[in-house]
């Protein structure tokens, strides 16, 4: 199997960069975005000038302002957030369909198969910053990295505004040097049991016994040393673009009887929606099916069905149910969609 290319993009300290570029004011003060002082809220983002202050995520407003009494404090506003975060991912999709979202500000892409640059992960990372930046006026720091994990831990190496590359062949001396502090979801709490223990780097790891490993750690254990030996079998967990498939067809000349919508459906509308849906979701899974009939005096009237096996019967059933409204008046247009299921491991990738 072929090196994996995963590259891990970061935006810069999103929300508070977001207020920044929409409102100058905040340019050059140290900004936070999170709970108000009197509620018992938390730091949500706050921009760099606030971190020199030791402001941080997660850190109650309180806390904050006693570090930072300067520090300017705003609510946030999530819909622009979202807005923007639709146009990053926008950005993503032009160089690869396989993206993880980890949240509204980070992502994971996998480019193993993506042709763009010379199929230079690299390039691509750097491409994709140049776009945010030109596009969205924000900055954006990426990862590159045969493996997940390291992808994630590269995206930090020259944050802000910053690009970090770990090649297949320096993979084993990054992990090698690499504090377990840096490993995503080890707390403080683990961090603590594992130092105990004598463990601070993953050479450490990789020189325990993996029984005793097991034994003290259990599962994240088990994790620490399969990412100290180079392995992190994890997929990209595609996120749906598409949340629906559907067909129809106007005809030329109205129909009127169940049997000639029926015909319809049978012989054109199913099999060409059965063929869409299996490119959207090569498993078929789906929600919701859905008929839509518009008449002849132009009015449209639909109706849906939860099911997860996409079936023929079912519209069969829905149409009889749909012609109840028809009224006398002839039928212009018959569709078929189905919803899809919002998530689905579309693609698991495996390095052993
Ligand atoms: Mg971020």
């Amino acid at each position: 199997m072929s090196e994996r290319k995963i590259i891990h993009v970061d935006m810069d300290c999103f929300f508070a960069a977001v207020e920044m570029r929409d409102f100058p004011e905040y340019k050059d003060v140290a900004l936070a975005v999170g709970g108000s002082e009197k509620q018992r809220g938390v730091i949500s983002t706050c921009n760099y000038r606030a971190r020199e202050f030791g402001v941080r995520s997660a850190l109650p407003t309180t806390k904050a302002f006693q570090l930072c009494p300067s520090l300017v404090l705003v609510p946030g506003r999530m819909d622009v957030y979202k807005s923007v975060s639709k146009q990053i991912r926008e950005i993503f999709s032009r160089y690869t369909a396989i993206i993880e979202p980890l949240s509204l500000d980070e992502a994971y892409l996998d480019v193993t198969e993506s042709t763009m640059h010379h199929g230079s992960a690299t390039l691509i990372a750097q491409a994709i910053r140049q776009d945010i930046e030109r596009e969205l006026n924000l900055t954006a720091s990426a990862g590159v990295a045969p493996l997940k994990f390291l992808a994630k831990i590269a995206s930090d190496f020259n944050k802000p505004n910053g690009l970090a590359v770990i090649t297949p062949d320096q993979v084993q001396t990054v992990i090698d040097q690499l504090p377990l502090e840096k490993i995503p979801g080890v707390g403080k709490v683990s961090i603590e049991r594992l130092h105990q223990a004598g463990l601070y780097t993953c050479l450490d790891v990789q020189k325990y016994h993996y029984s005793d490993l097991l034994r003290q750690f259990g599962r994240m254990g088990e994790s620490l040393w399969k990412k100290s030996h180079g392995i992190d079998e994890r997929g990209i967990v595609v996120e749906r673009n598409r949340k629906s498939v559907g067909v129809e067809r106007t005809f030329s000349e109205n129909i009127s009887s169940f049997e000639q919508c029926w015909r319809v459906i049978e012989t054109f509308l199913f099999p060409e929606l059965d063929k869409r849906l299996l490119k959207a979701s090569p498993t078929k899974s789906i929600v919701k099916q859905g008929i839509k009939v518009k008449f002849s005096d132009f009015q449209q009237t639909t109706i849906e069905h939860s099911c997860q096996h996409f079936n023929l019967a079912e519209f069969k059933s829905m149409l009889q149910e749909v012609l109840t409204r028809q009224q006398g008046r002839e039928i212009r247009l018959l569709g078929l969609n189905v919803m899809l299921k919002p998530l689905e491991l579309d693609r698991q990738l495996s390095l052993i």
